[in-house]
């Protein structure tokens, strides 16, 4: 499918319709939708855009190939003067004072946003059902849960709410949501887009990462977004991906395709997604890609060790948030205690269930056992991930073990939410780029490749596009 944003561009240049009755158009769908999908709906501040946008229009003036194109984003990132909460209580009246980085250069291309999207508080979770919002409906079937934790951001472009949405992928944020609802979704090399004004759920795997209904919007968002950062440290310097890789049509036998025998062998991946991931393997293969079989960690090893990190670097990440300097105050006679019952009463049974674990996770007597160990197993995951690449060119494999499950199920069940992240987590460990294509299985496919390699990733996701 061809880009929309060229397509909208192309729209609003020719005066087909006015970038306000655009605007206006998408506010009015989601006033109307139940799908809880939105926390907070930026009208003013679109509207305002829009106007001046036509404005530049009316004059003649060229605009920007992003310029009016409206987008949402997760509630985790800071625009600057709107209320951003982290879908939490503890955030519930704080303004941004700053915006953050990735938000930033979309707006200085022209963008709009229109709204701040429902997600799992502090991006903890699976299903998008740990807000204090309500949770969110998956845009295909409404009894199931949306995906998380950026299921807002996934709905929203499954809907056509918004051209793309802006979500966070610490574990999986991303990916999973994507495949829940049928769109794409990239979370890039680690370290390629700035972090900067993205609330810190584990610093040492957030990534920012866009979704769109198409390959081209996904690359034409990475090339904007991405670049080093004087404000975020990890930030990396990195080529353009070259859009000419989704012209005209790819060829298969450029290809070494590996998967992982644990991740298809593993009894929790339902069956049906089992066979069809099996039958892309074999269109492929008969496409002229090589396929290779590969061995890796368990998939219960990876849960473990990215809920060991991830706990502990979201317990400090959190420990700021105490009521003094960024709302949800309660006031107690003691300071302390002060504390205590500001997090107590304003931070999710979620979210408290991983700062205690994170902080006993890194307590004295325990840290070398479990964090330490941790940290060293994450160590070798990398090395592993090097060696795989060193001959192979993707890694395919399903995005969650099974369909989205239905609102409510898995909340008495943190367990099993934290399973559903089985097919996600190492990659976020390894800090490779990895995309969700809406292809091959009910809930797509992720398709992995080395560092800095997403221009590989784009271009074979045009080739399942071909083959599948
Ligand atoms: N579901 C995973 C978790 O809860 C991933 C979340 C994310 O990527 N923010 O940690």
């Amino acid at each position: 499918m061809a880009s929309e944003i060229r397509r909208i561009h192309e729209d609003l240049k020719s005066k087909k319709y006015t970038c306000t009755d655009l605007i206006k158009d998408k506010l009015a769908q989601i006033e109307a939708s139940d799908l809880n999908s939105n926390n907070l709906v930026l009208t003013e501040l679109a509207l305002e855009k829009a106007a001046a946008v036509d404005a530049k229009i009316a004059n003649g003036e060229e605009i920007g190939l992003l310029e009016g194109i409206p987008f949402g984003l997760k509630d985790v990132y800071l625009l600057q003067g709107t209320i951003s909460t982290a879908s939490s209580d503890m955030l519930k009246n704080y303004k941004a004072p700053y915006t953050a980085t990735a938000i930033q250069k979309l707006l200085d291309a022209g963008a709009i946003p229109l709204v701040r999207e429902n997600c799992d508080s502090f991006g903890h979770g699976s299903t998008s059902e740990n807000t204090v919002f309500g949770p969110v409906k998956n845009a295909i079937d409404p009894t199931r849960v949306a995906g998380g934790s950026s299921g807002g951001s996934a709905v929203n472009v499954a809907k056509e709410f918004t051209t793309f949405s802006i979500g966070g992928d610490t574990g999986g944020s991303i990916r999973q949501p994507a495949g829940y609802n049928k769109v794409y979704g990239l979370k890039p090399t680690y370290g390629r887009i700035s972090r900067y004004g993205l609330m810190a759920y584990a610093s040492s795997t957030d990534c920012v990462g866009p979704f769109a209904r198409n390959l081209e919007d996904i690359l034409i968002l990475l090339n904007i977004m991405s670049g080093k950062d004087y404000h975020d440290q990890t930030t990396i310097k990195t080529e353009e991906v070259d859009a000419a890789v989704l012209e005209g049509t790819p060829e298969a036998k450029k290809f070494t395709v590996g998967y992982y025998k644990s991740f298809i062998e593993n009894e929790a991946l339902n069956p049906e997604m089992k066979a069809d991931f099996m039958a892309a393997l074999e269109k492929l293969k008969a496409a002229g890609a090589e396929i290779k079989e590969l061995d890796f960690y368990d998939v219960d090893t990876l849960v473990a060790t990215y809920y060991m990190l991830a706990m502990a670097e979201t317990a400090s990440n959190l420990s700021r948030l105490d009521g003094t300097n960024y709302g949800g105050r309660e006031d107690e006679k003691v300071l302390k205690d002060g504390y205590m019952l500001s997090r107590s009463k304003n931070f999710t049974e979620e979210t408290k269930r991983r700062i205690v674990g994170g902080n006993q996770v890194l307590s004295t007597g325990h840290a070398e056992e479990i964090y330490l160990k941790a940290r060293t197993l994450r160590t070798q995951i990398m090395h592993s991930f090097d060696q795989e690449f060193k001959e192979t060119d993707i890694i395919l494999s399903p995005v969650a073990p099974d369909l989205p499950p239905k609102i409510g199920e898995n909340l008495k069940k943190p367990l099993s939410m934290y399973l559903s992240d089985a097919y996600t987590v190492g990659f976020s460990l390894g800090g490779l780029p990895t995309l969700t294509a809406p292809v091959g299985t009910e809930i797509g496919m992720q398709i992995t490749a080395a560092k800095g390699q997403e221009q590989t990733i784009i271009e074979f996701a045009h080739l399942l596009n071909e083959v599948l």
